[in-house]
């Protein structure tokens, strides 16, 4: 069958007159004197800020991206924020409502107001049913090829995110909370190791592996990293999710990509726990929003509100991750675990993320509405948060580098997801797994060993050197970490250990 712009129009009109029919039965049937405008005075104000931001930045509202909008904190929030927002919301969404609570309306009292409101709600449904018949093939197609229209429809998507994310924390707070790998404890080469060690888990933020010069990036966003020697950068590396609320807490579970669920990681242990079971010291410095529950029980301070005048300005840039760096390695007694989690690459206000003196690629988007941007200055803005990051990699290996005959140490730099830059129209990240772009989920992973490091834990780098192209996911974290730090637990799958085939007999 031909489709012509014709038919796209017909189809176009018949969908937005079935949702017209849909959403009129369901309010008529709501509506009574006291419900009616609670109702619609909610539901203007919420369309509105819905359709703003799918508009602007291609999303689509699922439970996912309503997870992040209940777990963000104030700085995220306010980064969206815009005075073009507020007239929007003020037009779109404060002014309807205000209009509907002044409004005069007459109720039907008693069995003669229900008898009406049915009557309506039949009619509605009625006249749906035949729209939906006389189009049937052509809605039939659109609603099979294109899943992701329910979650574009405001605001029935936000009520059912709302709803389901609701389910979600109703369901995890019944479950019990579950210890994992309680057998776990440390085995030679870390037990009787001379040294203390310090392994270094970089969490990285929105930072796709596209633009990364070290992964074949036309451009040279990664220059320190080029220079650094025994960098290992792994170019086939995916996500577990599109998002923080998924990845972070994802990655650090032993559930992998498809066993997970956010009920299931809240109510569990994670690889921290098991780290500290083992006897390593785990410590979380934060510059976001925090580690969406996976430090809960080791370690952890949020940097992001420093005063410090060499890395913070309106905001934290992520070098106030490394400020206490030589003083905490200077003064290591034990073997311990640190995870730097960055502020990286987090959008919209890409130009925010690192200081002055880096804005290398030129000129920037200084807006966090990208539609008003060229797509030019956008991906400037972005390439310039990976230079930074490359910076920052790079001075975290040169200090690690430069106390190794007193700490051996390792870096492991793993982003949480990727992001678009334009490409389909989608800006940032959050899309629904099955339909996000690769850049959305292609991510960066890159680490080095100091020579003391490689020697305790048995790795051949020349071996790894090989298995940079291999394909992994972020399911591999759990599993490489126990490898790496020499853990004995009933958890560990040597299939998952990027790091196993690559490790000599003890
Ligand atoms: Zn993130």
């Amino acid at each position: 069958m031909e489709i012509t712009s014709e038919d796209n129009r017909v189809l176009a009109f018949a969908f937005v007159s079935m949702l017209v029919c849909a959403f009129n039965a369901i309010l008529a049937l709501l509506v009574g004197r006291r419900t009616l405008k609670p109702i619609l005075m909610f539901i203007f104000p919420v369309s509105a800020g819905a359709a703003w931001f799918m508009s602007k930045y291609g999303i689509v509202i699922d439970n996912g991206m309503f997870r992040n909008l209940a777990e963000t904190d104030l700085k995220e929030v306010r980064d969206l924020l815009s005075l073009k927002f507020f007239w929007y919301m003020l037009l779109c969404g404060v002014v309807p409502a205000v209009v509907i609570w002044k409004l005069p309306i007459r109720y039907r009292a008693g069995l003669m107001g229900f008898t009406v409101s049915l009557l309506v709600a039949l009619a509605s449904g009625l006249l749906m049913v035949v729209v939906a018949l006389s189009n049937y093939q052509g809605l039939a197609s659109l609603l099979r090829n294109h899943h992701e229209l329910r979650l574009l429809v405001v605001p029935s998507n936000v009520i059912g995110a709302g709803l389901s994310y609701l389910n979600e924390q109703s369901v995890s707070s019944r479950q019990p909370f579950m210890q994992i790998a309680v057998d776990a404890h440390k085995v030679a080469a870390w037990r009787d190791h001379a040294l203390p060690s310090l392994t270094v888990l970089v969490i990285g933020e929105s930072a796709r592996a596209d633009n990364f010069g070290v992964l074949g990036y036309s451009r040279d966003t990664t220059p320190n990293l080029a220079q650094e020697e025994g960098v290992l950068a792994f170019g086939n590396v995916h996500s577990c999710g599109t998002e923080t609320a998924v990845s972070v807490p994802c990655m650090f579970s032993d559930l992998g990509r498809r066993g997970y669920s956010a009920s299931r990681a809240q109510n569990e242990e994670g690889l921290l726990d098991v780290l500290q079971r083992a006897g390593f010291r785990v410590l979380w410095l934060d510059n976001q929003s925090g580690c969406k529950g996976t430090c809960a029980r080791v370690g952890y301070r949020n940097l992001s509100q420093s005063t410090d005048p060499d890395n913070c300005d309106s905001e934290c840039h992520d070098g106030i991750l490394l400020r206490d760096l030589p003083d905490l390695l200077d003064h290591l007694t034990e073997h311990t675990v640190l995870v730097l989690h960055q502020m990286g690459s987090h959008g919209p206000d890409y130009y925010k993320r690192y200081p002055e003196g880096f804005e290398h690629f030129k000129p920037v988007c200084s807006s966090n509405a990208l539609d008003e941007c060229s797509r030019e200055s956008i991906i400037n803005g972005y390439d310039n948060t990976i230079r930074y990051t490359d910076h920052l990699l790079a001075s975290l290996i040169d200090t690690l580098r430069s106390r190794q005959r007193q700490v051996d140490s390792a870096m492991i730099y793993l982003s949480d997801h990727g992001e678009s830059l334009g490409e389909y129209n989608l800006y940032l990240h959050g899309a629904p797994y099955m339909l996000a772009p690769d850049q959305q989920k292609h991510v960066p992973l890159i680490v080095w060993f100091s020579e003391g490091y490689k020697q305790a834990s048995h790795l051949d780098s020349a071996c790894l050197r090989l298995r940079q192209g291999n394909a992994y996911t972020q399911d591999n974290l759990f599993h490489s970490m126990l490898g790496l730090l020499d853990i004995s637990t009933s958890a560990y799958n040597p299939a998952l250990d990027l790091f196993a085939g690559c490790r000599g007999p003890a």
